[in-house]
This record gives C-alpha cells, sequence and structure tokens, in this order.
C-alpha cells in the first residue's frame, strides 16, 4: 500500500545520500571556492552506518517504496558499497535499485556492484570537450576514465544508462550537441538537466539556465524527434525518441517546467536527516531514534507522519524573478544527491 502526502501523491522512490564528500568540485554543486581543504564535512560518526540505512530502506519499502538510488556526494568513495547494494537487493518489495556517480571510480566496480544486485547506473557527464569538462568538475574529472566507466558499466549489464548533463549557459551549452552525437545509436540515454538552484552555494542566476524549450529546438533542428510517453507516474524527464530510432534522450526541466504534482520521492541524507523536496529548509532527524534503537513499527509511524503531512511543491511556487525565493536557506544538493 502506497503512502499519500497531503496533496496524494504516493510515496514511491527513496534516494539515499551515502556520504557528503565527493572527489569533484564541480562548481553548480560543490564550488571549489566553498569546499575547500578546510571544509568540515561530516564524520564517520555523524554519517548512517549501513545498518542504519538498511532499516530506513526496509520500513520505506512496507510503506511503498519499490524504487531505491544510492547517490551523494560520490557514492563510490564508501569502500564497502557493495555489501550494501547486496543488503539493498534482497530487500522485499525492491523493484528498482540504481546509483547516480560521476563515474571516476566506477570501473574497477562495475562488475562487482552488478553481481551484487545493483540494476541501472546514472554516469554525470556534462560534456564531451576534455577543457570543458574539466572545467565542470573543478578541475578534477579525467574525460578518458569517466568514458571507460560506460563501457565497464555497460559490460557489467548496469542498463540502460543514463546519462546526465547538467546545461549551463556560455559553459557548456555549446558542446551538448556533439555529446548527443557521440552517445546516438549506444542504447545510453542522454538526460539534459536545467541548472538549479539547490542549495544556497552555487551561485544560481536564472540567466545561466537554458531553458529545455530552447535546447529541444536545437536538438530538434538536428535530429527530429518524436514524444513518448512516461515510463511511469513521476518520472521526472520528459522522453523523446530520434525519429531515425537512435534511441532515447530525456529533458528535465525543474526550473522552467515544474513536476511537483507527481514527485514521489523522500530523500536521506548521510547524516539521517529525511527531506521530503530537493528544495528543502527543514528535514526529520532519523539517526537520534535510529541510535535509540527504535523498532520497525516505530520507524513506520515516523515515516508515514512525514509523508501524509508533506504538502512540498517548491518548483511550482518558485519564481526565478523573486530573488527571495532561491535565497531561502535549503539543504545542499551534495547533502542529500540529486
Ligand atoms: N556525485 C554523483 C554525481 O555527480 O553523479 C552523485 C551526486 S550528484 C549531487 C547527483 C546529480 O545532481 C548529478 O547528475 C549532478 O549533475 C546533479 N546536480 C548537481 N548540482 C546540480 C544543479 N545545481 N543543477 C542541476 N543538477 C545538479
Ligand atoms: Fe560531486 Fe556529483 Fe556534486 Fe559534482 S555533482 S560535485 S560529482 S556530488
Ligand atoms: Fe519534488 Fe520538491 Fe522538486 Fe517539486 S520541487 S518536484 S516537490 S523535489
Amino acid at each position: 500500500m502506497h503512502t499519500r502526502d497531503a496533496l496524494d501523491r504516493p510515496l514511491h522512490d527513496l534516494r539515499i545520500s551515502l556520504l557528503d564528500r565527493c572527489n569533484f568540485r564541480c562548481p553548480y554543486c560543490m564550488p571549489e571556492s566553498e569546499f575547500h581543504e578546510d571544509y568540515q564535512f561530516l564524520t564517520k560518526s555523524q554519517r548512517l552506518t549501513h545498518d542504519e540505512i538498511l532499516k530506513v530502506a526496509r520500513v520505506a519499502t512496507s510503506l511503498g517504496v519499490s524504487k531505491l538510488r544510492l547517490t551523494g556526494g560520490e557514492p563510490l568513495l564508501d569502500k564497502k558499497l557493495p555489501s550494501l547494494v547486496r543488503g539493498l537487493a534482497e530487500l522485499p518489495g525492491v523493484e528498482d535499485l540504481a546509483l547516480t556517480t560521476n563515474g571516476m571510480l566506477l570501473a574497477p566496480v562495475a562488475q562487482t556492484l552488478a553481481d551484487a544486485g545493483l540494476q541501472r547506473v546514472t554516469i554525470s557527464l556534462d560534456s564531451l570537450d576534455e577543457d570543458v569538462f574539466r572545467k565542470m568538475s573543478g578541475g578534477r574529472g579525467d574525460l578518458a576514465t569517466v568514458m571507460q566507466a560506460i563501457d565497464a558499466a555497460s559490460a557489467a549489464g548496469l542498463a540502460p544508462i543514463k546519462i546526465n548533463v547538467v546545461v549551463e549557459r556560455a559553459v557548456n551549452d555549446h558542446t551538448v550537441l556533439d555529446l548527443l552525437d557521440h552517445f546516438r545509436g549506444t542504447g545510453h540515454i542522454v538526460r539534459l538537466i536545467e541548472f538549479m538552484d539547490v542549495g544556497n552555494r552555487n551561485g544560481w542566476r536564472m540567466d545561466q539556465v537554458v531553458p529545455s524549450r530552447e535546447l529541444l529546438a536545437k536538438v530538434e533542428a538536428r535530429w527530429p524527434l518524436r514524444s513518448a510517453d512516461r515510463n511511469y507516474p513521476g518520472e521526472v524527464a520528459r522522453r523523446y525518441e530520434y525519429a531515425d530510432g537512435q534511441g532515447e534522450i530525456g529533458f528535465i526541466s525543474s526550473v522552467t517546467e515544474p513536476f511537483c504534482g507527481s514527485c514521489s520521492r523522500a530523500r536521506l541524507s548521510s547524516d539521517g536527516m529525511l527531506y521530503t523536496c530537493l528544495f528543502a529548509s527543514r528535514g526529520t532527524d532519523l539517526r537520534e531514534p535510529l541510535r535509540n534503537n527504535v523498532d520497525d513499527d516505530e520507524l513506520a509511524d515516523i515515516l508515514s507522519r512525514i509523508w501524509l503531512q508533506r504538502a512540498d511543491r517548491y518548483s511550482e511556487l518558485r519564481r526565478p524573478d523573486v530573488a527571495e525565493h532561491h535565497a531561502l536557506s535549503k539543504v545542499e544538493m551534495y547533502r542529500i544527491g540529486g
């Protein structure tokens, strides 16, 4: 049975941020100027243990969650990831188990993760232009390594692979068509994401957003597209297929075409806060009850109470032209994952 929120949206997905650390410093997420050497990331004892994560996930599935996604920060910095994946894959009710990663550390463990029960990966890759890619990873990414990761994930059957591209005006928008061209016909699905005003530290400005409408026109001028149905209610990407049968692309337009009406996601941060919106300024601490040995029924009560009260629809209410709207104190993306 699905628990439904105040706007009648079911609880369907749980995104689990494993850690707040990252080996990249993408300026749109963790700019180096803010996340410098002295930055205080969470300590191990502040982060949820794998047992605690498994408990939250198990209880969430009893409330209707069937999709789990591991994210971060960079989830592959967690060296014990395969055993967590195995535990999550064994939970009854889990139909979809996926991972979002920047791909730098993926190739050597792709097969191990697949064997442990991981079904799919999303790899973030903003450009195939070496210089642009390096800049968008904060000088830390190596393009060849990420390309190898895509091949390794494909060989391990972690498919269909999704490639997430955050599009920023005058940063990488001029390289999008080349990237699409490269992945056409490979079976990998490129998703073009509007630069979002998540958190308060990425210096977001509306004039850096390339509206999906504008990008779509650019893509269609090169390759005719036809609109495809959503795979499931609540899917965030608008799907299109190349008319010549060379595959699929998606547009995630949370700034210019919000999709709060069907948003079915809860997010667990690495320090155990549960958030019901990517743009939340407040969450609910689950770590304390977990460390006080809350039992499954009590935890289910806590989770369902949170979901029943949920009325978030930040993107629908947001007016990008009103500065105060995105100046609200919001949780950072690297803490709760994308
Ligand atoms: N480190 C992993 C990665 O980059 O794939 C997982 C975490 S990352 C926060 C998850 C996704 O959020 C990535 O695809 C990233 O590109 C996206 N993201 C981060 N900041 C964003 C922003 N300001 N606007 C849109 N997408 C963003
Ligand atoms: Fe790290 Fe992912 Fe954020 Fe880039 S988008 S800084 S890879 S967490
Ligand atoms: Fe969901 Fe919040 Fe995004 Fe709306 S703004 S789609 S409620 S995460």
